[in-house]
């Protein structure tokens, strides 16, 4: 089941943990998988954990069919030479 939500969300790198839908949204729970977990936003590299936040942002996709497309994962900074 999970394969198929990363298909048609088109996440990749990321492991589908959980899915939720209502009567108007489906939204699934990404999780970076090990590989691309602690990467640099800016130059890729992997750098320690500067805060695990534990903030959870959402982001809107495409809808699917009449139901509103929703991707949550959580976030964080890390730390980075450059
Ligand atoms: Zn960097």
């Amino acid at each position: 089941m999970s394969k198929l939500y990363k298909s048609i969300f088109n996440v990749n790198g990321c492991s589908v943990v959980k899915q939720e839908q209502t009567d108007t949204t489906v939204t699934i729970t990404v999780r970076l998988t090990k590989g691309n977990a602690s990467r640099c936003g800016c130059c890729g590299r992997k750098g320690k954990l500067y805060d695990n936040g534990r903030e959870q942002r959402v982001w809107r996709t495409l809808d699917l069919g009449t139901k509103m497309g929703f991707i949550k994962m959580d976030t964080y900074r890390v730390k980075c030479r450059k």
